[in-house]
């Protein structure tokens, strides 16, 4: 039996939702009680010990910032340090929880693998008040993987939805209102997962390079590389069709766009599996980089991190620290 204690922290969400009517789930305000009131409503057995509850954020998690993503990773980061906490369970909107998972896991997962703790990120597609509201059980799962994670050896930054446990950086949301919206994208990429021998530094301050998202479609135009290059953007990360393909168009001009020093990222917009770097688009001679299997949010939060860790270290290009998230 281990001694010590949960943290729980609140970040607002669905899970945290009131709807006006519950009878119509589908209209209410994310992030309107309290992640204690949460605790409180699960009514948590004796077996699970003391939970402490903490509010880092009460939010739609659409509105998630770079300062509370760093707020939040500080707040783990001591959480995984304090002997006294035995694991970590963060209730988060589900818009962004796979953005918040990568980030995670790229500054923290080998911190928490080292304190053999787990950090579990969880949260609702119904509001705190509907009928059959599927957050008090997703909750209550959460904290048992947290509270167990010495004696099954799940450690690191992972996700408890719908029943199914699973590395954080493997989640996306792929449903609107589906109950088990968020899904793990099976894995096809030969090797660890986590092939960094070190945790990303986690930022001390909110200037994360700018990076944007594009997608590629039928009639797609240059003129947005062009007018990002202008104002400034360090990287764009394309949504592709496919396997990552994308537009010729636009293609020609994030060739230019990364002659220009942007970094350029290829993902696909299909939501699942992954994109190879030889295939369709030949990244190596035209200087962009596969994303794998990170979705193209998650692409985006990635090379945030790789382009900041390689400004600050100058030792490792981004090109070979994004490849190892
Ligand atoms: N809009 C909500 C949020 O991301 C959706 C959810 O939590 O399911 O905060």
């Amino acid at each position: 039996m281990n001694s010590g204690h949960l943290l729980l922290l609140g970040m607002g969400g669905t899970i945290a939702g009131l709807a006006s009517d519950p009878s119509k789930p589908m209209a209410y305000q994310a992030g309107q009680i309290s992640v204690a009131e949460l605790l409180h409503e699960i009514g948590l057995e004796s077996d699970i010990g003391h939970v402490e509850a903490m509010q880092v954020a009460n939010i739609d998690s659409r509105h998630m910032t770079e300062e509370l993503l760093i707020t939040l990773g500080w707040a783990v980061k001591a959480g995984l340090e304090d002997e006294a906490v035995i694991g970590i369970v963060i209730t988060h909107g589900t818009d962004t929880m796979e953005e918040t998972g990568v980030f995670l896991h790229a500054t923290l997962g080998k911190l928490a693998s080292h304190y053999k703790k787990a950090v579990v990120l969880t949260g609702a597609m119904l509001p705190s008040n509907a009928d059959h509201a599927d957050g008090p059980l997703n909750l209550r799962a959460a904290l048992y993987l947290a509270k167990e994670a010495k004696d099954t050896e799940q450690y690191g930054i992972l996700a408890m939805m719908a029943g199914k446990p699973c590395l954080a950086r493997d989640l996306s949301k792929q449903h609107t209102h589906a109950l088990d919206a968020l899904v793990v994208n099976a894995r096809e990429l030969d090797g660890p997962i986590h092939k960094r021998q070190a945790d990303l530094s986690l930022p001390g301050e909110a200037q994360w390079p700018w990076v944007e998202i594009l997608t590629s479609h039928g009639g797609a135009k240059g003129e947005l590389v062009d007018a990002l290059v202008a104002q400034g953007v360090e990287g764009i990360v394309i949504a592709g069709t496919g396997q990552g393909s994308v537009n010729r168009v636009l293609a020609e001009r994030l060739v230019w766009a990364a002659q220009m020093g942007v970094a350029v990222v290829r993902s696909s917009r299909t939501g699942a599996g992954a994109v190879f770097s030889e295939i369709p688009e030949p990244d190596t001679a035209w200087n962009w980089l596969s994303a794998r299997d990170l979705s193209p949010p998650k692409a985006r939060i990635a090379l945030q991190l790789a382009l900041l860790e390689a400004n600050s270290r100058k030792t490792e290009d981004w090109q070979s620290i994004f490849a190892t998230i």
